[in-house]
């Protein structure tokens, strides 16, 4: 057993045997834990790995409580109906809510959240039926074969098996196909151009932790009995933010240690202050904010981060597997064929001119080279194609279809994948999980059967291919490194297995060979060989030009936006323009 199961399997150990051991206050004060870390597991996904901030989880542990409330006690449902209640009035207030904030980013998010999730708990106070600020009593306990889960004790059970099952679900999520896109979500072009709705996956992300927070509120409703506005506000959303940046936010047990850590902190502070100060100055308000800030500055990353450090996991979470089946694969088109044709493709950011009706056309099987000096136009010329920029002019098409006005995700699906001249990878993902990036597309299963563990063959298929490629293109041995360890060049290539996943028609490489030695060169000009033996069509902007013209079937130079020359690799390079601009500069 790896020191990271032992742990877990002592503290699941620890945990059963809680109400044995410990005395009724502090079973009620893991219970509340247990309640708290079912919101931060919620802000983990949310905040830690999607990088949305919400101030807002409360409101939301407010509304799986009031309604629930308000079933059983106003209309006499069972308390367990309450639990469908509460969640499906969570996500239908979570959708109109993320519906509203998420497209805000940055500080105007965190804006947004702090302003709904005071809104809702002025919603709680003053609605007719909620009973005002104070609030709903006499809720039932939950029945169970004529008896009640009602104690501390029995809730102890409930509620921390609510907590397990939830951070398993997590876990298997965040290993998954669905799950790498979410990680993928701080970097949102990047995923968008691999086919991820990033829109829409926040959106779901959003709802995800708004459930977990409804849920943490049907437990808290019949465990304590009443509900009241007050754990509902602003300033407990606050706490469960304390609660995982100091646990630790990209890390599924760091909503564990920081519930428990805060919570613990509060009470022994609200236990020992008084005593040292006498009971008149609220000192633990003072206390605590001062031990959290120490915290912040201390614990970059949190505690998790820090325990991960100091006990690396022996073992990456996704292992690709020895063999596995093949996924679907595009039909390849006849070799020669026009498959790009850029027509008079133009491009301004405000008064400069990046592309000025440059055309060119890539044929089926042939590497073409887009050269010329820095500043040309070759990036931007790059994200025009693949969607990642509006075109301001002239057609794209590919395969004969008009792209020029699809989203980068309904590109790559038609079969052009990229890679970026400035590294776009998640560096804590391994290199096998962003090379699994590449592939979102060739597989279907969305977050539910993810959760379920019920993607495991389509996650193998997806594995497999993504190790194929890395392997294939000399990182065999560094699949389950952090890609950010990898250099430069390595990354690079990692980034070419990523788009050769997505299984593309046409790849198109920005600068791949930089950062590179010359062997590694070397091994990259065979591996695009070897590819566009087998049918690849490849647009390459390179600067080396002993690479590009070993290797280019025709050449597409640009110069101040436009395009100068065009043709065989000799006569581009003899063309007295082409030396001007740019060649004769470089030697
Ligand atoms: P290359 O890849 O050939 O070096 P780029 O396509 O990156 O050139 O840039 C072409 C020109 O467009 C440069 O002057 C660059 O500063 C400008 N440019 C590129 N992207 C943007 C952008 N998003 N906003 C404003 N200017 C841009
Ligand atoms: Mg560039």
């Amino acid at each position: 057993m790896t020191p990271a199961r032992i742990a877990i399997a002592v503290f699941v150990a620890l945990l059963a045997a809680g109400p044995l051991y410990l005395p009724p206050f502090y079973v009620t004060l893991v219970n509340y834990i247990g309640l708290y870390s079912l919101v931060a597991l919620g802000l983990v996904l949310l905040t830690g790995i999607a990088g949305l901030t919400s101030f807002g989880q409360a409101a939301f542990v407010g509304v799986g409580a009031y309604a629930t409330a308000v079933a059983s006690v106003s209309f006499g449902l069972s308390p367990w109906l309450g639990l469908p209640v509460g969640l499906a009035l969570t996500a239908a207030v979570a959708v109109i809510l993320g519906g509203l904030t998420l497209r805000l980013s940055g500080h105007y998010l965190a804006l947004g959240t702090i302003a709904w999730g005071i809104s809702l708990s002025y919603v709680f106070g003053n609605v007719e039926g909620l009973g005002g600020f104070n609030g709903i009593s006499n809720i039932p306990p939950l029945p169970l074969f004529g008896a009640a889960i009602q104690t501390a004790q029995d809730f102890y059970y409930l509620i921390w098996a609510c907590v397990l099952l939830a951070l398993a679900a997590l876990v298997n999520l965040l290993n998954s196909r669905p799950g790498r896109a979410i990680r993928a979500l701080r970097n949102a072009a990047m995923a968008e151009s691999f086919g991820v709705n990033t829109a829409w996956l926040k959106l779901v992300v959003f709802v995800y932790a708004a459930l977990l927070a409804g849920l943490a509120g049907w437990l808290h409703a019949h465990y304590l009995r009443f509900v009241n506005p007050g754990p509902f506000g602003v300033g407990y959303s606050i706490e469960y933010l304390f609660m995982v940046v100091v646990g630790g936010a990209a890390h599924v047990w760091g909503a564990i240690v920081g519930a428990g850590l805060i919570t613990a902190l509060k009470t022994w502070l609200q236990d020992i202050l008084p005593k040292l100060f006498g009971s008149s100055g609220q000192f633990e308000v003072i206390v605590f904010g001062v031990l959290i800030i120490l915290l912040l500055q201390h614990a970059g990353g949190g505690i998790m981060a820090r325990v991960v450090r100091l006990f690396p996991p022996k073992r990456a979470a996704a292992i690709a597997p020895e063999a596995a089946p093949g996924l679907p694969r595009r039909a390849a088109p006849a070799r020669g064929e026009a498959i790009l044709e850029v027509d008079k493709a133009y491009k301004a950011f405000g008064g400069l001119v990046a592309v000025n009706g440059v055309s060119f056309e890539v044929r089926a099987g042939e590497i073409m080279g887009l050269i010329g000096p820095n500043g040309a136009g070759k990036s931007t010329m790059f994200n025009l194609i693949t969607g990642a920029l509006p075109l301001g002019g002239g057609e794209v098409r590919f395969r004969g279809e008009r792209i020029d006005r699809l989203a980068a995700r309904q590109i790559v699906r038609r079969g052009i994948a990229r890679t970026f001249q400035h590294v776009q990878l998640r560096p804590t993902m391994t290199v096998l999980e962003n090379a699994a990036i590449g592939a979102t597309l060739r597989g279907r299963s969305g977050v539910a059967p993810a959760t379920l563990r019920l993607d495991r063959a389509e996650e193998r298929a997806i594995l497999f291919e993504a190790a194929r490629h890395l392997r294939r293109a000399g990182l065999g041995d560094h699949l389950y490194e952090a890609a950010g360890s990898l250099a430069l060049g390595q990354q690079r290539i990692v980034e070419i297995a990523r788009a050769l996943a997505a299984d593309p028609v046409l790849l198109l490489l920005d600068e791949p060979a930089a950062g590179l030695r010359y062997q590694e060169k070397q091994a990259l000009a065979a591996l695009l060989r070897a590819l566009r033996e087998e049918g690849m069509s490849i647009l390459l902007v390179e600067h080396d030009m002993d690479f590009v013209m070993g290797l280019v079937d025709r050449l597409v130079v640009m110069d101040f936006g436009e395009r100068i020359a065009g043709g065989a690799p000799e006569a581009v390079q003899a063309d007295p323009r082409v030396i001007e601009a740019y060649l004769g500069a470089a030697s």
